[in-house]
């Protein structure tokens, strides 16, 4: 979500003549687009701020902003720590950044905007010159308040954008040479319940597999209580949808799942992912996973190791639990010590890994579609892309690939990625 967001910041920069430079020495105007999604997110931003301190002092005439979620949440106490800051603007306030940027450079004031009403105008924000896969943002918000989690309160409530705008976009997209949309929103099962009936998320993915130009689709994220038979369904009916689903579980005990509001229980996850597999064998399952939520007992703890070992992740994405301001689990008792924490989440990270080697090994031998995203940034020899169930490989080929869709047969996995030998470009 924040990267999209920083693309519409770029292109919104670009129409008030402000370039992108890769040198930040020279440049007159920082933004820094902040998560407040764990404590340690928000430590790195007053370091960072800290740092552009010297270049302020250097160069008075530099505009420094922070935006995104912990400036919607924190702006007075931003501009208190860090008053050289010039502005301070929300997760809802890029449509407005240019009149933001032109009020700081006319008067070089502090300017301050977290009103939470500018998402419906987005998509007339002028994109760059696009890649092969884009983002894609289909709501915002979200109405679920997991005990833990502070997005609602940074991003507001549930709102979805009309799909007559998104499938505007995405044509627009395509023409401009996209290949691949990630669907973005904190949970896309809600897509439509804001709107009418009929426009629910799996009806949505129906009329994108039918927009010429794009050959993958995929999105991010989705609440497993609302993983519906419909949009199971979808995996087996939409040439187009890849077969990847990032379903975050948070915790494998379902008392501690109870405590985090999430309401399911590992067995109505576990009974999701036989659904899934159902549907799609084949299915890249990967998810997130928070240790140390207020309470969790070593057995507790034990449950999450258990289900990992059910369900076979191919990847896996694990947080020490971190408390937020105004959330309720901020306020629960017997919150479990750091030290634990960090023994909990090593044990659980080594535990993953056998099962991330050993989903990737099974690819061993097979052949693979690929998505040539461009060269490898380790091997610049090599060419990169994902295969449809999201899996990094890299393999020897020509650029002019890039953009394509090839055959890669799989020689050999490794923890992070797939090396393969190109068979075919597809088209
Ligand atoms: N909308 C997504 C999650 C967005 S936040 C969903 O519902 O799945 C991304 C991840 O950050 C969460 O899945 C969770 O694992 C983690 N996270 C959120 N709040 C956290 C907190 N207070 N402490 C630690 N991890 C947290
Ligand atoms: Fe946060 Fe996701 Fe829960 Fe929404 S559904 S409150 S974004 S974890």
């Amino acid at each position: 979500m924040n990267e999209y967001d920083t693309e519409k910041m770029l292109g919104v920069l670009k129409s008030c003549d402000y370039h992108p430079t890769d040198n930040f020495l020279e440049a007159d105007l920082i933004l820094l687009n902040t998560c407040s999604i764990r404590e340690k997110v928000e430590q790195k931003v007053y370091s960072t701020l800290g740092r552009l301190k010297r270049l302020k002092e250097k160069n008075p005439s530099l505009i420094i902003g922070v935006g995104g979620c912990m400036a919607q949440q924190e702006a007075e106490k931003l501009l208190q720590k860090v008053p050289y800051i010039n502005m301070v603007f929300g997760t809802q306030s890029i449509t407005r950044l240019s009149e933001l940027v032109k009020a700081v450079e006319e008067k070089r004031n502090k300017v301050v905007d977290t009103s939470l009403n500018g998402f419906h105008s987005l998509s007339l924000i002028p994109r760059l010159p696009q890649r092969v896969k884009a983002y894609v943002s289909i709501m915002q918000g979200c109405n679920n308040y997991c005990a833990y989690c502070v997005v609602p309160y940074v991003r507001g409530k549930e709102r979805s954008r009309c799909k007559e705008e998104i499938l505007q976009e995405i044509s627009f997209l395509a023409e401009s040479g996209v290949k691949e949309v990630t669907l973005l929103g904190q949970n896309v099962n809600s897509y439509g319940k804001d709107l009418n009936e009929r426009d629910d998320f799996s009806s949505l993915l129906s009329l994108i597999n039918e927009v010429n130009g794009i050959e993958r689709i995929r999105f991010i994220t989705s609440h497993p209580k609302d993983l519906s038979p419909q949009l199971i369904h979808c995996f087996k009916e939409l040439k187009k949808l890849c077969e990847h689903i990032h379903l975050p579980v948070q915790s494998g005990s379902s008392l501690v799942l109870k405590r985090m509001d999430r309401h399911y229980t590992q067995e109505e996850y576990l009974d999701k992912i036989n659904k899934l597999r159902g549907v799609s064998p084949e299915i890249g399952i990967t998810s997130d996973v928070i240790v140390g939520f207020p309470g969790e007992t070593e057995e507790e703890f034990e449950e999450t190791l258990s289900l990992l070992e059910k369900v076979e992740f191919d990847d896996l994405f694990s947080f020490k639990y971190s408390d937020r301001p105004q959330v309720k689990a901020s306020t629960l008792p017997d919150k479990v010590d750091e030290k634990i924490k960090a023994e909990r989440l090593w044990h659980l990270q080594n535990f993953q890994k056998k099962y991330t080697l050993m989903k990737n090994k099974r690819r061993e031998g097979k052949e693979e579609e690929v998505l040539v995203e461009g060269v490898s940034k380790r091997d610049p020899k090599k060419l990169t892309g994902r295969t449809r169930s999201n899996k990094v490989v890299n393999f020897e080929g020509k650029i002019e690939l890039q953009g394509s869709l090839v055959l890669v047969s799989i020689k050999r996995a490794f923890l992070h990625s797939l090396e393969g030998e190109l068979i075919d470009p597809l088209h």
